[in-house]
């Protein structure tokens, strides 16, 4: 079984000035060829440690690949410590020179001979063509080990990885099969609950393979089958959908690139609705994140930041006596914003938020105490009550995600209901 280990060179990388996203990038497409990467390694540029490091990973990993080090300067190395290692020439590569010429003639530039270094390749590799830059990338084949050379600089690396890398590391039976992905977007379940309830369905799954990925309070569940019929390949992905989708369907809010607001926009514009919303806690950010959906004008013509007290009762109309004997982080509270921020804007939902976002407690609730009203037209409105954990900041961002789902939810619940 093939696996791989990714070797980024860069003293700047161990210095921290910038962060291994090529490791991220490729380790990403490793695992969409079904490929698994047991090893990121970082080093320097230091032909001593590079070459421990080519070493240790040999004796763990049968792929290897490389980022960085491929320039023409000389603490670029990294293709003169393989060579050394594995006792190949470095030759020089006419296509390569040719399009180093090409580059400098392009870009009205003076080429410098150690620009030339940039054409010298390993004997016997293969060349991975670079579009965006001079370094060629090469694959090279030895011992029963594939070694990959790539460039250093993202915008060079991944188009070169994309068009020519990933071909050199599909082996040659499954060459002609077809890679097919779906990603579930999860709201409103954690990954731990998310991967109990379905942990029997991933356990006896390797085609399609079923990757989980949690982070900004949302869970993902990548699907990747592989078969030479593309419909088929889809079709094996819709069966585990729907497993999947039995046990948890109601946390599933989109696929792939989307996300809770643009799906809140695309379900509001479907149903010719429009939305406001009246924010305490997380003054204004609910609207933020709506208004930086393209397209959103349609379903939101605006709405109020209702920090205070005073701007809760003056402009929304919340009753004092609420204010006074509920409070403002209250039930009641969230009601009044909401259904009275719907009629003032003259929206079909109108959407409140009101809680406690710390650090310090108010009215005697303790941090992390939420109310989300949602007023929508002909129905009762509803408050749900949230206690969330973690910073100020955690806080009032979860609280404006479960707001949308929220009003998500209520959008798919009156259209079954219909
Ligand atoms: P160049 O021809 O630009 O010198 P190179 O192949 O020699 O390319 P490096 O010199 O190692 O690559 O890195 C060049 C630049 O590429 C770095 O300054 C950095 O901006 C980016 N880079 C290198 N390695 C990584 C990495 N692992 N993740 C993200 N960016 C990287
Ligand atoms: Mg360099």
């Amino acid at each position: 079984m093939k696996n791989a280990e990714i070797i980024a060179v860069g003293s700047e990388l161990l210095l921290g000035q910038i962060v291994n996203t090529n490791a991220k990038f490729i380790s990403q497409q490793l695992a969409e060829l079904g490929i698994n990467v047991y090893f990121h390694t970082v080093v320097g540029d230091n032909p001593d440690r590079l070459l421990s490091a080519i070493k240790t990973a040999e004796g763990r990993a049968n792929i290897i690949i490389f980022t960085g080090g491929l320039g023409p300067t000389k603490d670029d190395l990294t293709k003169e410590t393989i060579a050394r290692h594995l006792s190949k020439n470095l030759v020089m590569d006419p296509q390569a020179l040719e399009s180093i010429e090409q580059y400098f003639a392009r870009t009205n530039r003076v080429m410098t001979e150690n620009n030339r270094k940039q054409a010298l390749v390993l004997e016997g590799s293969h060349i991975l063509p670079n579009d965006h830059g001079m370094a060629p990338g090469m694959v090279l084949e030895m011992n029963g080990n594939t070694y990959m050379l790539l460039p250093g600089p993202p915008k060079e690396m991944e188009p070169m990885f994309r068009q020519y890398g990933c071909q050199a590391l599909v082996s040659k039976e499954t060459a002609n099969e077809k890679i097919v992905s779906r990603v579930l977007r999860f709201f409103g379940i954690g990954e731990a609950a998310l991967e109990t309830e379905i942990i029997d369905i991933i356990d006896a799954q390797s085609n399609p393979t079923i990757a989980p990925l949690a982070g900004d309070g949302e869970v993902t569940l990548r699907l990747t089958a592989k078969h030479v019929d593309e419909d088929v390949a889809q079709s094996m992905l819709d069966e585990v959908e729907k497993a999947i989708s039995q046990r948890v369907g109601q946390y599933i809010y989109g696929y792939d690139h989307t996300s809770l607001f643009a799906e809140l926009t695309k379900g509001l514009k479907e149903r010719n609705l429009t939305i406001t919303a009246a924010e305490s806690l997380t003054g204004g950010l609910f609207q933020k994140e709506l208004t930086s959906i393209a397209g959103v004008s349609s379903v939101y013509k605006g709405g109020v930041v209702c920090y205070s007290n005073e701007v809760k009762h003056n402009i929304l109309q919340v009753r004092q006596e609420t204010l006074e004997n509920d409070g403002a982080v209250s039930e009641q509270c969230a009601i009044e914003l909401a259904e009275n921020t719907a009629s003032l804007v003259g929206a079909a939902i109108g959407i409140s938020f009101t809680g406690v976002a710390g650090p310090d407690e108010l009215e005697g609730k303790p941090v992390g105490t939420v109310y989300i009203g949602i007023a929508s037209k002909g129905r009762p409105t509803i408050v749900e009550k949230l206690t969330l954990g973690g910073t100020r900041e955690a806080i009032r961002n979860r609280a404006v995600k479960y707001g949308c789902y929220f009003v998500l939810k209520t959008l798919k619940d009156s259209q079954n209901a219909n």
